[in-house]
């Protein structure tokens, strides 16, 4: 009996707030707890100088059914807070792909028959490694590292460097020579095997918190629960009728709860719970990556070429127009996925650094009013060889885990973390005793 429960949602990243809005919407009482003022973890508004930043920018693409469907759900502007468009990628100056409006997977051969910056053979090459990963069902028997998949197929240096490469740092966070090569096909699986559609990029056009988490929390309040930020969980406990969750020195009481918390933060709460040791054990064993982003607000106007342009053979993996996208003249986001040299810069030297890159690249540019880097340590779990992820039930009844990075055929995404809130919820709804509180 949905009515018989109370949910709690500790952790109001896209996770919890997608278990959160799929529990409103089924009718189930659910309280949110966030620790910060501000709702979406790791994919959250940043405010600077009276600008508003994110974290990191985020690409999201069109196989993200759910986080899509979501966005739809609780977002009544979500139009216009998204970019879409065909695939298109462009490493300045030496690689040019665009997806030509055709049905799948014509739109990838076409693309790739008229490229620019890659010969005859390479291209080739490329369209040979997907037609047979295609035929292979995009299912390794065992799994290997990316760039050993990479060297089986007989991809050149450059199609590694301009394609491939950027591809998995992008979608994986991680370096090709110790990256899941089954999870990267999973990504080519869902975005450039299915409908062309899938493998539509998508940017926002709002902050990263405006876009779900505070529409969400305007949703799940509508519908009868509670968002409460500023609220440091301290201590959840199996308790006779449930769990006692604690916050701010206030202790409540839950039929269910589930734990949306980042990987890295999650063990305080599971360690002493014995059911939960094993799980604890694997969860310490994760590994993390980082993501750099420089914002570099140049004077008004100064402009990128197109909304996202990606870079070789330097620091800066992409960098992104944000007067294109959420009309703010002369801002531009730089990224730097993953593990790198970069990480020994202070933060004004990386900021220098990616300043000098773009005018390297781009030609006469002034010198920025001003920067700001944001370094998140732990971005994403290091997505390697064969890495086995939590499932989101857990082996304490009525406790679940959703988060990035709990079981998903997805690397650490939006749409692992909104598959596994919505996984949690279905499982809420699906339990079969739950206890009254
Ligand atoms: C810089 C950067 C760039 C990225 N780029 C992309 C991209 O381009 N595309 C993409 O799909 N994904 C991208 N990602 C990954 C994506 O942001 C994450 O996978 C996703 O946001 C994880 O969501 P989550 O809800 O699982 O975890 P989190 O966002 O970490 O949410 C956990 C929440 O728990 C809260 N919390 C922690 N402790 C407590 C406590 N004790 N009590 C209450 N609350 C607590 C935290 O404040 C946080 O809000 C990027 C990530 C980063 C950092």
């Amino acid at each position: 009996m949905p009515e018989a429960m109370r949910v709690a949602v500790v952790g109001g990243g896209y996770a919890g707030m997608a278990a959160a809005v799929e529990l409103a919407a089924r009718g189930i009482t659910v309280t949110v707890f966030e620790a910060a003022r501000q709702l979406g973890g790791r994919a959250r508004r940043v405010e600077h100088r009276g600008t508003a930043l994110d974290n990191g920018l985020h690409i999201l693409i069109g196989a993200y059914h759910e986080t899509l469907r979501l966005i739809r759900l609780v977002n009544p502007a979500h139009q216009s807070a998204l970019l879409r468009s065909p695939l298109e990628w462009n490493i300045h100056g030496e690689f040019h792909f665009s997806a030509p409006r055709l049905p799948a997977p014509l739109h990838l051969l076409g693309g790739l028959l008229r490229a620019s910056g890659l010969s005859f053979a390479e291209r080739i090459a490329a369209a040979r490694f997907l037609a047979a990963q295609r035929l292979n069902g995009f299912t390794l028997e065992r799994d290997i590292s990316v760039e050993r998949l990479l060297e089986q197929h007989g991809q050149s240096e450059k199609l590694c460097r301009v394609l491939w490469r950027p591809l998995c740092v992008a979608a994986l966070n991680t370096p090709p020579a110790v990256a899941s090569a089954q999870v990267f096909l999973n990504v080519l699986r869902e975005s450039l095997n299915a409908a062309r559609a899938g493998s539509d990029l998508i940017l926002a056009r709002v902050d990263l918190s405006a876009l779900f988490p505070e529409p969400a929390a305007a949703y799940v309040r509508r519908n009868g629960g509670e968002v409460l930020t500023g609220r440091r969980v301290t201590a959840i406990d199996p308790v006779e009728n449930g769990f006692m969750v604690e916050a701010d020195g206030q202790r409540q009481t839950f039929s269910h709860v589930i734990c949306a918390l980042p990987p890295h933060q999650v063990n305080a709460f599971l360690i002493g719970i014995t059911a939960l040791s094993e799980l604890a054990a694997a969860i310490e064993r994760l590994r993390y990556q980082p993501i750099h982003s420089v914002w570099l607000q140049y004077p008004e106007s100064i402009a990128l070429p197109s909304p996202m342009l990606g870079f070789s053979r330097g620091l800066i993996h992409w960098v992104f127009d944000r007067e294109k996208l959420c009309g703010q003249r002369g801002l531009i986001g730089a990224v730097i996925s993953a593990e790198g040299a970069h990480q020994d810069l202070a933060q004004d030297e990386l900021g220098a650094r990616a300043h000098l890159e773009l005018r390297q690249r781009l030609g006469r540019l002034p010198a920025p009013l001003w920067q700001r880097v944001i370094a998140e340590k732990r971005a994403t779990f290091s997505c390697t060889v064969g890495l086995k992820r939590p499932p989101q039930a857990t082996p304490l009844r009525n406790f679940y885990l959703a988060g990035d990075y709990t079981a998903s055929d997805y690397p650490a995404t939006l749409e692992a973390a909104m598959r596994s809130g919505i996984r949690c919820a279905e499982l809420v709804a699906g339990s079969r005793h739950p206890r009254r509180v």
